[in-house]
């Protein structure tokens, strides 16, 4: 069976290692292509826009996909809504996989908003030195008259004049997170509500440290089957190709 992969998430990594070498399945992982070098992959991959959902129907046409896994970043709308598009189209399976959202715990002091222009509104007018984690695409509304420690896997192209810019990918912990904070004089997260274990430990540190978090809430989920984990996507992968689930195949 031949599987697409839509990926950029450490499920779509997870699901791409699962099928590597699998007798039953012929996988490729696509990437949008959005860092510089992104992490070795067990089987092919495709980088690169398929030209919206038209293009991505050809693409399941011509390459003969029985099943479509949209494991992308919950906060990848437009991909999401173009695989679901182009899948009806072209009459392919289609599964989404999206990792639950993160909650706030006990001593946690979230400030909820719906757009990265409302998160830099929550800033507020007294100069704040912010720890923004929301990625290198969306910084424009950010500006003075806060200071910003910057993080994201490659270097942001435009980021507001004077951040200190620090590029790491995770999976991240909470003493060494902490620290960071200590270290910059932090006194507010930024985070878009990504969820999943890997980038977590900062809301721990925040919540340790006693510091606001401002938390940009996620796009609306793509209608359609959805599962939360790699493992039940591979469950369902298994299920399409008539085998048994997966730990038994
Ligand atoms: P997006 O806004 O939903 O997608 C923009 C365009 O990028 C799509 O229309 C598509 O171009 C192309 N694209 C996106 N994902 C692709 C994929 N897996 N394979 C091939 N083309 C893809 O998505 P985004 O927010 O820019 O995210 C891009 C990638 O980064 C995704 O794979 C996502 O999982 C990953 N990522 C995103 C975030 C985030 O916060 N947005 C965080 C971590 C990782 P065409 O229309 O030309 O096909």
């Amino acid at each position: 069976m031949r599987v697409l992969i839509l990926g950029g998430t450490t499920e779509a990594s997870a699901i791409a290692r699962a099928l590597a070498g699998h007798p039953a399945f012929e996988p490729v992982l696509s990437l949008a292509g959005r860092t510089a070098t992104p992490m070795a992959q067990p089987i092919p991959v495709r980088i690169g826009g398929f030209g919206g959902a038209a293009g991505l129907t050809d693409y399941l046409c011509q390459e003969r996909i029985a099943a479509l896994i949209d494991a992308t970043h919950p906060f990848a709308a437009r991909i999401k809504a173009n695989a679901s598009r182009a899948a009806t189209a072209a009459g392919v399976k289609r599964l989404c996989v999206l990792r639950p959202p993160w909650c706030p715990l006990p001593g946690d002091d979230w400030r909820m908003v719906d757009t990265m222009g409302q998160a830099f509104a929550a800033l507020g007018p007294t100069p704040r030195r912010a720890f923004l984690t929301v990625g290198q695409q969306e910084l424009d509304p950010f500006g003075p008259p806060h200071r910003y420690l910057i993080r994201s896997v490659d270097p942001p192209p435009n980021p507001p004049r004077g951040a200190m810019v620090i590029t790491a990918r995770g999976p991240f912990v909470e003493a060494a997170e902490r620290a960071l904070m200590l270290e910059h004089g932090i006194d507010m997260l930024v985070t878009k509500n990504s969820g999943g274990a890997a980038t977590a430990a900062k809301l721990a540190a925040a919540r340790v440290l006693g510091l606001p978090v401002i938390m940009v809430a996620r796009p609306p989920p793509p209608a359609g089957e959805t599962v939360a984990t790699a493992d039940e996507a591979l469950d369902w992968l298994a299920h399409q190709a008539g085998l048994p689930c997966w730990r038994g195949v």
